[in-house]
């Protein structure tokens, strides 16, 4: 039988099926750069690109020298940009060699797991995860173990991760702030799951790795401080991404940092540099590697972003929707008034508003609402918000459940 594509294709087509459904079934792609529609549903910027950043990239694309745009690796510039801002953000004496330079966070995750996975070696996630984690895992030849977090706190449920771990776990990846849930995990948490994996790595005779996966760290409301896993685990890897903070998703730079407390860091190194030469040279870009520097000191606007936040908050719940002030990122997971929330987010889109069903994110009752909608879409929404709302409430809930069908 003649198979046009590689087998793994079809494993992978099934991993990120959930997503796929999403942009086949919704009216994303046809309405989704509609000015007259409400668009919450990827952390896509809806408003003009920062003027710095514009700027720090367009000064860096001019020419110092002949090798200016020549390949480029992990270059030694961005490695001491990286390990200086980290230094200071977390007072931990990172090395710059321990800093790889990747394409975003796609980017930091995909050499991270290739660099340690085997076949068959199980990664612990947690439920709801970001939506590639299991694609990532699956192209690594892994196993996803998923582990819901506690429905009431949203924090890690430490006795289910310690009975999902096995002699095949490899990794667990930890993501706080957390996507979709706003969750930063606190100290007693990455304490307690740090003595868990420590105890279960010296039980099976191997390193269980963390890949704490910290895109959203900057973007921290008010009140709440971000604690990074690497400061109570040795055997962590940090992944980075810059298209947050920026909000430039489009323009890709990131990083995998080891901590100077990593035992095996000489060959990390050197693997990283193995998989992203084998996987088809995946470093950035020599432009935004110039522009590092200026980069790693611009922030989106985060007293906007609270005010969003806020305002969103305060205007649901005033509606009546059952939804919790996330700790940081710029997401929002109310509960849907429908238990059935693909069916919900089509009854929102019949209002003009966009935003993923939690069907998507393996999380089931709930919808995402990203803010990084302009304010301008916050306001015009609400009138939308509410009318669903009432509907949702006045009518039972379609009996066809797409999302079910997944
Ligand atoms: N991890 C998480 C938790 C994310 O939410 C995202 C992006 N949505 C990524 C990694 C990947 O980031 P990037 O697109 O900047 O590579």
């Amino acid at each position: 039988m003649d198979r046009p594509v590689a087998s793994r294709v079809a494993a992978l087509s099934h991993a990120i099926l959930p997503f796929t459904r999403y942009l086949e079934d919704s009216s994303f792609f046809e309405r989704s750069s509609d000015p007259n529609v409400n668009n919450f549903a990827f952390g896509n910027p809806q408003d003009m690109p920062l003027g710095a950043f514009v700027d720090a990239i367009t000064n860096a694309a001019q020419p110092r020298d002949k090798d200016w745009f020549a390949y480029k690796l992990s270059e030694p510039e961005s490695q001491e940009v990286v390990a200086a801002s980290l230094r200071q953000e977390f007072g931990i004496p990172f090395e710059p060699d321990d800093i790889a330079m990747t394409n975003a966070g796609f980017g930091a995750l995909t050499v991270a797991i290739q660099a340690i996975v085997d076949p068959g070696d199980e990664v612990v996630f947690n439920l709801p995860p970001w939506f590639l984690y299991e694609s990532l895992t699956v192209n690594a030849g892994g196993v996803p173990v998923k582990v819901p977090v506690d429905l009431e706190t949203f924090d890690l449920d430490l006795d289910a991760i310690e009975a999902a771990i096995t002699p095949r776990t490899r990794a667990i990846i930890v993501n706080s702030p957390n996507n979709p849930t706003g969750r930063i995990y606190p100290p007693e948490t990455l304490e307690r799951l740090a003595a868990m994996l420590t105890e279960a790595s010296h039980r099976h005779g191997r390193p269980i790795y963390l890949i704490s996966d910290e895109p959203y760290r900057r973007i921290v409301f008010e009140g709440n401080t971000f604690h990074t896993p690497l400061a109570f685990y040795p055997h962590s890897l940090m992944t980075y991404s810059y298209g947050k903070v920026l909000l430039t998703p489009g323009q890709r730079i990131g990083y995998i940092a080891l901590p100077p407390t990593m035992p095996d860091r000489d060959q990390l190194r050197e693997a990283f540099r193995v998989v992203q030469l084998s996987g088809g040279f995946l470093f950035p870009n020599a432009l935004l590697q110039h522009a590092l520097a200026d980069l790693d000191t611009i922030s989106i606007d985060m007293a906007r972003m609270q005010g969003k936040r806020d305002r969103m908050v305060g205007a649901l719940r005033e509606i009546g929707y059952d939804v919790h002030a996330p700790q940081g990122t710029f997401y929002l997971l109310p509960r849907s008034p429908w238990a059935d929330d693909w069916e919900f987010t089509k009854l929102l889109e019949d209002h003009d508003i966009l935003c993923l069903p939690g069907t998507v994110l393996e999380f089931p009752g709930f919808f995402r609402i990203s803010l990084t909608a302009s304010e301008e879409m916050v306001e015009r929404s609400l009138a939308g918000f509410s009318a669903a709302f009432d509907r949702a409430k006045s009518e039972a809930s379609p009996v066809t459940i797409a999302g079910a069908n997944l």
